[in-house]
């Protein structure tokens, strides 16, 4: 009998487990897949190392690592971001003034700047909850610095500064009537970067890193065995059944697969008004991912050569280059590709992942990306479900990932709250 199995080796997984496990908790991991990091993996291709999901970090707090003591940095580039707006590109630089000079030339330079003073306060406000129990709506609409977060629309927020064809460059379309808080979440004062760690660079330095940090803590990983059970007895969790058909017994289970999986598809008995808002629960048209590897460097075409570091967020999706790797994340279109890269006929390896490798590669049915929408009905103090929070109606069954808040990307908050909530019930059980 283990304290606990965490079910899935992606970020939060790794984080949780390196944190019970430094409390003294005997601690095992199991992931279907052969690689750590779940979304935030990657595999070899072309004899590089490309990322399979994510790419860039924004929403993670450096508490995060730094209470487990990961010397990760993120390298943000300058400009963060080169929008493509009807053929001209628009620099997100990192400097204020910098920025404002830039906006100028769109007539929106004192917007641009009013625009992100108020995008870092409701980053803060929506900050100081994340960490803890999830927040309720009627919590925050109460706090004079949060209401906005909730009371009013991004869209509401982007429309009193800046005219509808710079929307896209802060979020993606379909959360434009979601809350601002989704506009706080996805707009991180520090911007998006590269994870570095150790000499590396690319998302499969945060994966590795975190990986590491779970082993050396005390955490067993083992990648390449999938959990088909939860295993209940009397409205109780006794382990996990794995693929092999072992049983392995267990204190608590925490799932940081998608809810999704976990709650339909891994046990039985779930409440049938949770099971139909889950099953309900529709992915909004899922990205596709093109990783390219060249037999050389990659060369940009002139207007976007001199920011090869930052992310291009072009009509087909976001780009982001990499040596002699590249990749398109969203609707990836060679042809249109072609106009951006000049020695695209280099080839030496390419793939595609589509929406529904998304969906049978992580058990991620639904809305993959995130494990469960990120929209109002599924926010705040009702992700996964209202009043659950980590913790599920299933004794000793505990949830972890994307799908608890505060939510999906990059952040490893889920993995320290749900921690957090086992560390506490099992200090008080026997
Ligand atoms: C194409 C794409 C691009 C993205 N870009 C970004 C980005 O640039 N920045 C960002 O911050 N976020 C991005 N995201 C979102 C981000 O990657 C995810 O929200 C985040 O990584 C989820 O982490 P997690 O640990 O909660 O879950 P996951 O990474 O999904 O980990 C859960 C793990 O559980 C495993 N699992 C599932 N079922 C079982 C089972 N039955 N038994 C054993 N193991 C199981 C899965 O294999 C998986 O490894 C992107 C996602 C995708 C798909």
């Amino acid at each position: 009998m283990v304290d606990v199995v965490v079910i899935g080796a992606g970020h939060n997984g790794l984080v949780a487990s390196a944190l019970l496990a430094r409390s003294g908790l005997d601690v095992v991991v199991f992931d279907k897949l052969s690689w750590p990091g779940g979304m935030a993996g990657y595999h070899v291709l072309g004899g590089a190392e490309v990322g399979v999901g994510a790419y860039v970090v924004g929403v993670m707090p450096r508490e995060v690592l730094d209470r487990l003591g990961v010397d990760l940095e993120v390298e943000v580039p300058d400009p963060v971001a080169v929008y493509e707006l009807d053929g001209q590109y628009v620099k997100w630089w990192r400097n204020p003034g910098k920025r404002v000079e830039e906006f100028r030339q769109w007539g929106l330079g004192d917007e641009i700047a009013a625009f992100w003073e108020k995008l870092t306060a409701l980053n803060r406000a929506a900050r100081r909850y994340f960490f803890g129990g999830p927040p309720s709506e009627e919590a925050l609409a109460e706090d004079p610095e949060a209401a906005e977060l909730v009371k009013k629309t991004a869209r509401d927020v982007m429309s009193q500064y800046l005219p509808e064809e710079f929307w896209p460059m802060f979020l993606y379309r379909h959360l434009w009537d979601e809350p601002a808080f989704l506009l706080a979440y996805f707009n991180p004062p520090e911007g998006w970067g590269r994870p570095v760690w150790r000499g590396e660079r690319g998302i499969q330095a945060l994966s590795k890193a975190l990986y590491r940090t779970a082993l050396e803590s005390g955490a067993e990983v083992v990648l390449g065995v999938g959990v088909r059970k939860i295993v209940v007895e009397r409205g109780a969790v006794k382990g996990v059944e794995l693929d092999t058909g072992k049983l392995v017994e267990a204190r608590a289970v925490l799932s940081t697969a998608s809810p999704i999986h976990t709650l339909l598809e891994l046990v039985e008995g779930i409440d049938e008004g949770v099971a139909r808002r889950l099953r309900d629960a529709a992915a909004t048209a899922g990205p596709y991912r093109l990783n390219v590897v060249l037999s050389e460097p990659v060369k940009l075409r002139r207007g976007l050569a001199p920011y090869r570091d930052s992310i291009f967020q072009l009509p087909m999706g976001e780009m982001l280059v990499d040596g002699d790797r590249l990749s398109v994340v969203g609707e990836p279109d060679i042809g249109r590709l072609e106009s951006y890269v000049e020695n695209l006929g280099k080839v030496k390896a390419f793939e595609v992942w589509t929406p529904a490798d998304y969906q049978s590669t992580f058990n991620a049915a639904g809305a993959y990306v995130n494990h469960l929408p990120m929209a109002r009905e599924f926010l705040f103090s009702c992700r996964p479900v209202c009043g659950w929070g980590y913790r599920t109606p299933i004794r000793g069954l505990y949830l972890g990932g994307a799908g608890t808040w505060p939510g999906g990307q990059i952040t490893g908050v889920p993995g320290v709250n749900a921690a957090e909530a086992v560390l506490r019930d099992l200090s008080r059980r026997p």
